[in-house]
């Protein structure tokens, strides 16, 4: 009986489990990527290799590029297999169509294919009146989807009602009429120079806005200041506090994090030290106004 399990050495045991660590979710040492969602909760994606350790989705366009790029490699080497690696490129081209339909539904493509249920949805509508081949593409695949989720994985009646009678509409209306470049582009993707006198492309290149300058964090979501104040700005803070105890003593009462708190202190000081300074005035009315009890 082999009692290495499978494993040629216990150097390729423990690699393999080191590996084997970081696909695993849920343990105490998983990785996960940590960013803030939409939501306010913690992404729990794996993060990807490249970038600065989050996932896919939050690593940003460079780190997302050299992800593709070494697995492209991984594919070359056969480190993974043809089918992984297609579904991988099939799904950033459904994104990348997704992102195009936000700015023109009329792009042609699709995401879905149904398959044999292409006949059956084609039916139902045509009973309807709906042409689905008169669709924004974009509509049209958006309705492929919903006939999939209410009518095959499901059965979901009522739903699918809903998306015919209330969200369908909505979304033709959405998309406007199909416009007349878009012949063009379906004829082979052709582009000409506007070349007419009014043309953005005769300007001469704007000067560059100036760059855009980050406030101290007050009142913006963002990451929250992690490091304590250093020694000397509490005292700072605390001879604020103590010359003023009697208007932020009840703010700060409000505030339920103590960052929260230095916050307050930290808005009213830059706002003494620059009365004239505008983003500090803002910033300290703005706390005024929403702490203040009324
Ligand atoms: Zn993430």
């Amino acid at each position: 009986m082999d009692s290495n399990f499978g494993f040629n050495s216990a150097e390729h045991q423990a690699a393999f489990h080191e590996a084997r660590r970081l696909t695993q979710r849920g343990g105490a040492n998983a990785p996960i990527c940590g960013a803030r969602t939409r939501a306010g909760t913690v992404c729990q994606n794996l993060p990807i290799r490249e970038g600065k350790g989050r996932c896919l989705h939050h690593a940003g366009p460079k780190a997302a590029r050299e992800h593709r790029a070494r697995t492209y490699q991984d594919f070359l080497s056969g480190k993974i297999s043809a089918g992984d690696w297609s579904r991988a490129e099939a799904r950033r081209a459904a994104n990348r169509l997704g992102w195009e339909w936000k700015r023109d539904p009329w792009t042609p493509g699709s995401t879905i294919d149904l398959g044999e249920e292409e006949g059956r949805l084609r039916a139902d509508l045509r009973g309807r009146g709906v042409d689905v081949d008169a669709l924004p593409p974009a509509v049209a695949d958006w309705l492929r989807w919903r006939f999939r989720r209410t009518q095959i994985d499901r059965r979901d009646e009522r739903g699918w009602m809903r998306v015919l009678s209330q969200h369908l509409s909505a979304r033709i209306n959405q998309a406007a009429e199909r416009p007349a470049v878009t012949a063009n582009v379906l004829a082979g993707r052709t582009w000409t120079a506007d070349t007419e006198a009014g043309s953005k492309r005769r300007r001469a290149d704007q000067p560059r806005a100036p760059k855009v300058e980050r406030g101290k964090g007050y009142l913006r979501r963002g990451r929250p200041r992690t490091q304590p104040p250093e020694a000397d700005e509490a005292d700072e803070l605390m001879r604020v506090y103590r010359e003023h105890r009697t208007i932020v003593a009840p703010m700060m009462s409000a505030c339920p994090r103590e960052e929260d708190r230095q916050l307050v202190l930290r808005a009213l000081r830059d706002y003494l030290d620059n009365p004239n300074d505008m983003r500090a005035v803002s910033c300290w009315v703005e706390l005024v106004r929403r702490l203040r009890p009324t």
